[in-house]
């Protein structure tokens, strides 16, 4: 498992934690001091694919879905969340090769 990932020149450090249990969540992103909290008790498996979740929510915030216009098509919007992501995401994938579930 990673200990770090860096999402578009940001470092954010993957820290096991109990956090299903706090947040009913398996994982958590704390913006404000770059942690990404992953559930201790998931498989190895489990546990990338929650911070492959994780790191899509980085991505949404550096992207800024949350300002994606509302009056456009679903085609349009689809286009509008891969051309946000694809940079980013490939970025993401080269530069930190632990994300992998092959590795
Ligand atoms: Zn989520």
């Amino acid at each position: 498992m990673l200990k770090e990932v860096k999402v578009c020149g940001e470092l954010y450090k993957v820290k096991l934690s109990d956090s299903h249990e706090h947040l009913n969540s398996y994982g958590s992103t704390r913006w404000s001091d770059g942690i990404i909290y992953i559930d201790k008790n998931l498989s190895e498996e489990k546990r990338k694919l929650v911070l492959l979740h994780e790191v899509l929510h980085c991505i949404a915030e550096v992207t800024d879905f949350a300002n994606l216009p509302r009056d456009i098509s679903c085609d349009d919007a689809e286009e509008g969340i891969i051309r946000r992501m694809e940079h980013v995401l490939f970025q993401v994938l080269k530069e930190n090769k632990g994300l992998g579930i092959s590795q």
